[in-house]
């Protein structure tokens, strides 16, 4: 390709990966920081990620509203990705979810640890955020600039923050990489939960987190475009 890709279009790339490989369903979002301008990120209306295409994906600031005019739905937990791009100058991309895969870790006393090479990607500590700490009794969706502040806050240097009752957020220095954690991470989960009905389960040491969780952009794009070639539209 002699061109390159518009972030809107790698965006809805996202989108539609994130959803074909069972991270996004009806519900959940994905969003990438603007290129040049650290204080606008791109997210696309309100839509089922799978049906995202460049047309959908609208420009946001930093408080999470939209640059100009808008006259269409939008996601009423942005607040998510406003919240954490403002503290996380080394965040490029962010998908919220509620994948099955991670979901009991939100509900049981279940801590989701790395238990295979591609898992290292979940790093060595996940923090697991309860909005009912902070805010008491709430719907459980993250809609206020307080409440996105406060995930972030626990987020912290981490790439991954598990919500009680609720999903994930997941972050990442560019789309590729926030994609392949966000799957590595939800398949880690659903291997560990599998094999722990036989028993013990074994996990990585922090020194072997350290060793395998390195990834290359060489490792981030071979398994992006599988991603894409397992698209429907094969784009
Ligand atoms: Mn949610």
């Amino acid at each position: 390709m002699t061109v390159p890709e518009s972030p809107q279009a790698a965006l809805a790339t996202a989108n539609r990966i994130l959803a074909r490989e069972g991270v996004l369903d009806a519900f959940g979002h994905v969003s990438v920081r603007h290129p040049t301008d650290p204080t606008r990120f791109y997210l696309a209306r309100s839509l089922a990620p799978e049906l995202v295409t460049e047309a959908d994906i609208l420009e946001f600031d930093l408080a999470s509203q939209p640059v100009g005019p808008c006259d269409v739905a939008l996601y009423s937990e942005r607040v998510i990705h406003g919240g954490i791009y403002q503290v996380r100058p080394d965040v490029n991309a962010i998908c919220h979810h509620h994948a099955p895969a991670v979901l009991p870790f939100c509900l049981a006393d279940l801590t989701l640890r790395v238990v295979t090479q591609l898992g290292a990607t979940i790093g060595k500590q996940v923090p697991l955020w309860d909005q009912r700490t902070e805010f008491g009794a709430t719907n459980h969706l993250v809609t206020r600039a307080d409440e996105a502040a406060s995930l972030a806050r626990c987020l912290g240097t981490n790439g991954i923050v598990l919500m009680k009752r609720h999903g994930a957020t997941v972050v990442g220095s560019s789309l590729r990489e926030l994609a392949f954690r966000s799957i590595y991470s939800c398949r880690d989960a659903e291997l560990q939960l599998r094999a722990r009905s036989y028993g013990p389960i074994d996990s990585f040491t922090d020194d072997e987190i350290d060793l395998a969780g390195k990834f290359p952009e060489a490792t981030l794009s071979r398994a992006w475009n599988y991603w894409c070639a397992r698209l429907p539209s094969g784009a």
